[in-house]
Order: structure tokens, then C-alpha cells, then sequence
């Protein structure tokens, strides 16, 4: 059953989507009109809930008509943090964190509790790989972080990451050259080691050479002082696939360009793989000649675009898991992670940065982490990622939300039906503004900021034990970002 249903996913999904959030789905049981599926993180578990738990009941049902409902586990990596070298059923079962039902909501985050302390994967480490070509010095080392399993897939990078994908997979040349282009942060680097790993795990025949376009410079440049270029030529060559990370690097580099467009045409010519990645597209490349800025477009050029707010919660709960299973249980309330996902909007190197400096933070000085201290670690950031959500405008649309007057719920009243949406709203505007706590109270018709305070802790509370006030949370901040989330 369960591979027709997968089947038929794939058929109508279409590979991509279906590679990015299906195929690491596992059957771990049926039976009592249940289903219980297991994925590996909870980014994959909550986007599975939220866009496809209709159709995969839909398609289940039709499988099984005694279905009564899909559960969705988050396992641990146990199996895969194995070494590569040991005997993979060996590998100790993958342990299961509580299950989130389709129906049901999800305990606060305590980021993998329950995974087994583990150091870097193993299968990255260097010297394992017997193809040791870049310590030869002229490509850079690969870093073990940056592999497919670590590499978060959303909307904006969907294209990039299947092309990725498809190339390291390829037995043969595919897309050549495939030419990865996007602003800075956005994960390039990433996807290019994410295929030197992959090829080198299934081909480890396979010469891959990775390595910037200022190095392949430095390594010309050398070359010629040397008068070594046959050398310098040799090298390049000889490779399978070749990998050149910021390219926009060479323009106006005119004997280096000369160089690199010939290293390139004898590559492609004798079907050896080119990956080439930017900052932007072929044909923006200026300062460098349009006849390579065109043969650079020749196969497949694909972008990867600014995240979205869903990418980003995503990446940071993967972040945090990573983080927690390297130093121990971390506990990071939901509410900070959306908040960061909410707030730093740059790229994702900043992104990671600020979730470390929280981390570090609340580790030195010995405190659990919090809304407000996160927003005090930040404060420098922030102001560069601003949003400007105003508190006015958080106060109509909760207002309108709980369907209670503006005026009351900013007046005394204490009655629980605007006692409610008013702690909703201060909690809020302490999430998406940067407004002090005083600032807020002061809004919410001159209130002390101990209210503001014990509102946030209340709904951070019932956000915790009821779904319902979860999902009006969440529904609420996403209305406020506009649309269904995206920035
Ligand atoms: P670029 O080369 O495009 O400037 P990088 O590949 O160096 O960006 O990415 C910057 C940081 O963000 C890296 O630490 C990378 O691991 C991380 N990163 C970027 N995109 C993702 C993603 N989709 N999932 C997980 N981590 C990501
Ligand atoms: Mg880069």
C-alpha cells in the first residue's frame, strides 16, 4: 500500500517536490486504522502536516478505506550517524521522538531530547575519502557540514537544490555547465560541496575537484610567474567533474578569464562535469567577454532566491536539532525560532549566526532561553533586518481576529473575551516589533510592562497546551507578514 501511495505522490508531484519531502518519508507501522509514518526532522514533519496531510489521507483511504488517520514521527538519525564503515543493519533503530498526529499539536520544542550524542557525520571526514586530489593543494578542502542531509529545501531554492541533486546523483554529465547563481548566503557554496560529497560517496572513481575562482586565479597567476602553466593546465584537465564557487570573481581578470574559458571548453568538450556558481546570472556577469558569459548559460542556470519565512523556520529548527545533537538538549522555545525566522531576512549565514549568539548567550550566563534575551542578544541585527510592523497595526488585525472592538481591548476591561486577544496582541508585538516592554504596555492604554511580561509568558504558556491557541498565533503572524508567510 504504502508504495502505491508513494507512487502515486511521485506521479503527481512531480520529482522534485517529491524528493524534498517525500522520499525520506519511512512506514514504521499500520494496523488499527492507523497509519505511522517516520521523517527526519520536524521542519519536513510540520510542512508534510500543514500542505499534504489531506492528500496523503485522501490517497491512503483509497488505499485502505478502514483508515481512520496518519501519524507523523520524528525520528532520530540514529541509523545514519553510524559510521559509514560499520555494517548499516547494524545501525541501531532509529529512536522515535513523540508523535505529532494530523489531528493533534505539538509539545513545546525541546530540540532532540532524545537524540544520542553524536559528532561530526562520519562519511565527510577527509581522510577517509581515498580520491585525496585537493590536498594536492589546488582545489580547497571540502567542510563535513555542508551535505545534502544538512541542506534545508523550500520554495526558493527548490530548483537549485533538484539540479544539485540531479547532477551529484548522474552517473554521467548532465545539465554542463550547471551554473548556480543567487545573492550572497543563500547556500551556493553549500549545494556545490553538498555534490562533491555526494559524487565522491556513490563514484569515489570519480576526480572531482572543487574550488573558488579566486584560487583558480592565485593558481594561474603562480603557474605563469613559474612558467609552469602546462602543469597548471594538466591539473585541471584531468578532472571528472570541476567545481569553480563565485565566478563574478574574474571579471575584468583578463588573462585569468582567457585561462578559465579554455580549461572550461576542453572540459565540456571531452563530457567532463562543470558546476560554476555566482552571484549572478551568466548574462549579468559584467566585465566578463559575453562569448563566455554565453557558453556559461549553456546547459542550466538556476537560481536560488531570497527565503522565505517558511525556509527559514525550517533551517533553524534543522540548525538547532545539528546543534543539540553536537553539544546536548538545548531547549529553544518555538516562539524564538519564529521570531528569528520572523526578523533576520538577509541570508542565511546571518540567520545561523544569530541563532548561535542565542545559543551561546543563554549558555554563558547560565539562563533558558527567551523571547525578550534573544531580542536583547540581537539588537544590532535586528535593526538592520527591520520589518516595522507597527504595534497599531498588530492591535487592529487581533482586534479584528477575536472579533472584539479596538477601543476595549485597549481599555481596562478585564473580561476574559478582551483579556484574551490583548495578551495575543502584546505578545506579538513583542515578537515582531522591537519595541520595549514599557514601549508596549505604554500602547495598550498605559499598562506596566510586568503585564507585557506576564502576557508573553501566558501565551508562550497556552500556546504550549492548547493547539488551538497555537494555530491562532500562528495564523495571526503570518497575516501580519503579509500573504501566506513569505517575505
Ligand atoms: P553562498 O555560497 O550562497 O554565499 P553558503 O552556501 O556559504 O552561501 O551558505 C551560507 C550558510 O548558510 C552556510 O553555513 C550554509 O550551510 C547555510 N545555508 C544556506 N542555505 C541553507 C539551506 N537551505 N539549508 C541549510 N543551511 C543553509
Ligand atoms: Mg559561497
Amino acid at each position: 500500500q504504502w508504495r502505491r501511495v508513494r507512487a502515486r505522490l511521485h506521479a503527481e508531484l512531480g520529482e522534485a517536490t517529491f524528493n524534498s519531502w517525500f522520499k525520506q518519508i519511512e512506514l514504521v507501522g499500520v494496523g488499527d486504522g492507523r497509519v505511522m509514518l517516520a521523517v527526519p526532522t520536524r521542519f519536513i514533519r510540520n510542512w508534510l502536516l500543514s500542505h499534504y496531510a489531506e492528500r496523503l489521507s485522501t490517497l491512503w483511504s483509497e488505499e485502505d478505506p478502514a483508515l481512520s488517520r496518519i501519524e507523523v514521527l520524528v525520528h532520530t538519525r540514529a541509523a545514519e550517524v553510524a559510521p559509514v564503515a560499520a555494517e548499516p543493519q547494524a545501525a541501531p533503530a532509529p529512536t522515535l521522538t513523540p508523535a505529532a498526529q494530523i489531528d493533534g499539536h505539538a509539545a513545546p520544542r525541546h530540540v532532540a531530547q532524545a537524540a544520542p550524542r553524536f559528532t561530526a557525520p562520519q562519511p565527510t571526514s577527509a581522510s577517509q575519502i581515498p580520491n585525496g586530489f585537493e590536498d594536492a593543494g589546488v582545489g580547497a578542502p571540502l567542510d563535513p557540514r555542508l551535505t545534502f542531509d544538512a541542506f534545508v529545501v523550500g520554495k526558493s531554492n527548490e530548483l537549485a537544490h533538484a539540479a544539485a541533486r540531479r547532477v551529484a546523483e548522474a552517473t554521467d554529465v548532465t545539465f554542463n555547465p550547471l551554473f548556480l547563481y543567487g545573492g550572497v548566503g543563500l547556500g551556493k557554496t553549500h549545494l556545490m560541496h553538498a555534490i562533491a560529497w555526494e559524487i565522491r560517496r556513490r563514484q569515489p572513481e570519480r576526480k572531482v575537484l572543487y574550488l573558488s575562482a579566486e584560487k583558480f586565479m592565485y593558481q594561474f597567476v603562480r603557474a605563469l610567474r613559474f612558467k609552469d602553466t602546462m602543469a597548471f593546465k594538466q591539473q585541471f584537465r584531468t578532472v571528472d567533474v570541476l567545481m569553480i564557487d563565485d565566478v563574478q570573481f574574474i571579471s575584468g581578470k583578463d588573462s585569468t578569464q582567457e585561462e578559465f574559458f579554455h580549461t572550461f571548453n576542453a572540459l565540456i568538450d571531452h563530457n567532463r562535469q562543470v558546476i560554476i556558481s555566482a552571484d549572478r546570472s551568466p548574462s549579468d556577469l559584467e566585465g566578463i567577454e559575453e562569448r563566455i558569459r554565453s557558453r556559461l548559460g549553456w546547459g542550466l542556470a538556476a537560481d536560488i532566491h531570497p527565503t522565505d519565512y517558511e525556509l527559514r523556520l525550517g533551517i533553524l529548527q534543522a540548525k538547532a536539532e545539528e546543534m543539540a545533537s553536537r553539544n546536548g538538549p538545548v531547549t529553544i522555545p518555538d516562539g524564538v525560532l519564529e521570531f528569528l525566522a520572523h526578523r533576520i531576512v538577509s541570508n542565511v549565514r546571518e540567520l545561523e549566526g544569530a541563532l548561535k549568539r542565542v545559543v551561546a548567550y543563554a549558555s554563558l550566563v547560565g539562563r533558558p532561553i527567551t523571547l525578550d534575551m534573544s531580542q536583547d542578544v540581537l539588537r544590532d541585527l535586528l535593526r538592520c533586518n527591520d520589518r516595522k510592523i507597527t504595534i497599531e497595526e498588530i492591535q487592529r488585525r487581533v482586534a479584528e481576529y477575536y472579533n472584539v472592538r479596538l477601543a476595549d481591548m485597549l481599555s481596562a476591561r478585564r473580561a476574559r473575551a478582551v483579556a484574551r486577544p490583548r495578551q495575543v496582541a502584546m505578545y506579538l508585538s513583542k515578537q515582531l516589533t522591537t519595541r520595549s516592554l514599557p514601549e508596549i504596555g505604554r500602547k495598550f492604554g498605559g499598562r506596566d510592562h510586568t503585564t507585557v511580561i506576564h502576557a508573553v509568558r501566558k501565551i508562550d504558556e497556552l500556546r504550549a497546551a492548547d493547539s488551538g491557541m497555537d494555530e491562532d498565533v500562528d495564523l495571526l503572524r503570518r497575516m501580519l507578514e503579509g500573504g501566506n508567510g513569505a517575505s
